[in-house]
């Protein structure tokens, strides 16, 4: 049930009914007479009397870039930095060339009207949508289009999905895009032959792509080519809800339906300062009580069904967010929804869960700061590492996660009690170091995240001090010395690297004093 209704009142026109019964997706629109309820408009009523009307006056009025009459506000695109105007100029120009429209559509628009007018504003994904009609019956507008670019830009790299949908068009540090990505997808009147000049199929086709997106702030769309190029379609109330900073979807199933956008509405929300509006909320708390994420994953889990595209995005959603410097407050608001239970049904995120996330990001800055291993990886890691042990790779395996993170989720229980039982045994620092030795340096950061702190202070002092130190001979040297290549040249570098650690051996003559005392050589 609805709270916060659409209501008209008695004296409310018909196309304003329709404008409503269209932007807003509502089937019943209740009177109100102040605030007494005095009747309701249904669908069929809209119907009944728009039947009655000739065909070609309903014609005339009832396609939906009519209903919304889009404002136009400037030209959005002088606000894109040059070099990204010109792509989108000859993107245009190619597809008038051949009567198709061409729109910007998703963030880059919302960005754009969000941008400070007095910068520049860079973006690094930038979507398209193509509508247009291609003889060849394999071949998409879209991917037509991307073609024609990449002629035009030798160095960029071209990518097809799907049969005829969607292509990329990508820069890698480029001398003039940096890094770009360009994706053109074709809306969905492709398949039928159509003169590009008529209004109501255009409109009814970018109007139903932008229907399949997630939030009235994503579904904007910038016309690029003529007529009308720079009038911003704005079909479900898109441009009030930034004004009003607002996340809301496009239909209350959107959530059931895909449950990545629960993780992109707090995600937009935490990003831009936006509220998650009421209803909006709402959906999400009830698709997550339906319990149907736990049923795909069980299902998943038995082998019964896969569902790799859900958990590659969910993965990918996860990725944003633990690698944007909101993260905290992102998953605190994931988990005051307690949309965490898509990744697991027992998964949230308690204070020690937090304290544990909170030191490994301090722990990853401080040690590996150019990030030789991804962060939000370990972060990812962090958090299933919270799991039971018994549910780490199960979940692991379902996120398809890299082999090296599934390996680590597995062995993290073994090592973690082999090193809280032995390290308090270690008398020396070299004993200690022999210990952690095996193991890699993200292993030791998830380790030391959850273990106690005796533990993690062995670890870090490993990671700091003892794994840094330098030998005092190297093994070239040594054979410089007259020590044969063996199986016991192994043994005595790593004896002299314990010496030093130990603080026995502290400069070369010390490691050749040490040598000869432990290792003389025979002088036959
Ligand atoms: P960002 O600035 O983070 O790239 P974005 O809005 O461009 O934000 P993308 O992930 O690049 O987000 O997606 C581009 C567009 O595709 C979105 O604006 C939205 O319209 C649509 N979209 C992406 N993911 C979904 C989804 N799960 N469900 C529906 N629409 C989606
Ligand atoms: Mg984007």
């Amino acid at each position: 049930m609805a709270t916060n209704l659409r209501t008209i009142a008695p004296h409310t026109s018909l196309p304003e009914i329709e404008s409503l019964m269209v932007t807003y997706d509502v089937g019943r629109l209740p009177v109100l007479e102040g605030d007494r309820l005095v009747g309701i408009v249904t669908r069929t009523d809209v119907l009944r009397q728009v039947g009655q009307q000739s065909a070609s006056a309903y014609r005339e009025s009832h396609h939906p870039a009519h209903l919304t009459r889009p404002p136009i506000l400037g030209n959005l695109v002088e606000r894109l930095a040059p070099q990204l105007r010109e792509i989108l100029a000859i993107a245009a120009h190619q597809a008038e060339e051949r009567g198709w429209h061409l729109y910007l559509v998703g963030g880059a628009v919302r960005d754009l009207l969000l941008a400070d007018t007095d910068e520049w504003v860079i973006i690094t994904d930038i979507d398209l949508v193509v509508d247009g009609y291609h003889r060849s019956a394999d071949v998409g507008a879209g991917v037509e289009l991307a073609r024609s670019l990449q002629s035009l830009y030798p160095k960029v790299r071209l990518d097809i999905h799907g049969k005829f949908q969607t292509a990329a068009l990508l820069w890698h540090k480029d001398p003039i895009f940096d890094s770009l990505w360009v994706d053109i997808a074709t809306a969905r009147t492709e398949f039928y032959p159509y003169p590009a000049a008529n209004p109501e199929v255009e409109a009814s086709s970018i109007h139903q792509d932008l229907y399949r997106r997630d939030f009235t702030i994503n579904a904007l769309a910038l016309r690029l080519t003529q007529p009308r190029s720079g009038e911003l379609l704005d079909f479900f109330g898109g441009i009030l809800d930034l004004q009003s900073q607002q996340i809301r979807v496009l239909h209350t199933h959107s959530f059931v339906e895909d449950p990545t956008r629960i993780y992109r509405a707090v995600r937009f929300a935490v990003r831009l300062g936006f509220e998650i509006e009421p209803q909006t909320e709402a959906s999400i708390r009830h698709a997550i009580a339906s319990g149907i994420y736990e049923q795909v994953q069980n299902r998943q889990t038995a082998g019964r069904v896969s569902a790799p595209a859900l958990q590659t995005r969910l993965k990918s959603e996860l990725k944003h967010i633990l690698q944007a410097p909101y993260w905290k407050a992102a998953l605190q608001k994931l988990a005051d929804l307690e949309a965490l239970r898509c990744i697991h049904s027992t998964l949230s995120l308690d204070d020690s869960l937090a304290w544990q996330l909170r030191s490994l990001d301090r722990w990853l800055r401080c040690l590996d700061p150019r990030q030789t291993i991804p962060h939000w990886q370990l972060l990812l890691e962090g958090l299933i590492a919270h799991l039971q042990p018994g549910d780490r790779a199960t979940v692991a395996q379902n996120l398809q996660l890299s082999s090296e993170s599934h390996d680590r989720l597995t062995q993290l229980e073994a090592v973690q009690s082999h090193l809280i039982e032995n390290l308090p045994r270690c008398d020396r620092p070299s004993q200690r170091a022999k210990l952690l030795k095996p193991y890699d340096f993200a292993m030791l950061m998830l380790i030391a995240a959850q273990s106690p702190r005796p533990t993690r202070r062995q670890i870090w002092r490993y990671l700091t001090v003892w794994s840094q130190i330098k030998p005092t001979i190297t093994g070239r040297e040594l054979q410089q010395l007259g020590y044969k290549p063996g199986p016991k040249f192994r043994q005595i570098l790593d004896d002299l690297w314990a010496a030093t650690l130990d603080g026995q051996v502290n400069d070369r003559p010390q490691a050749e004093a040490y040598l000869a005392e432990h290792y003389p050589q025979q002088n036959d």
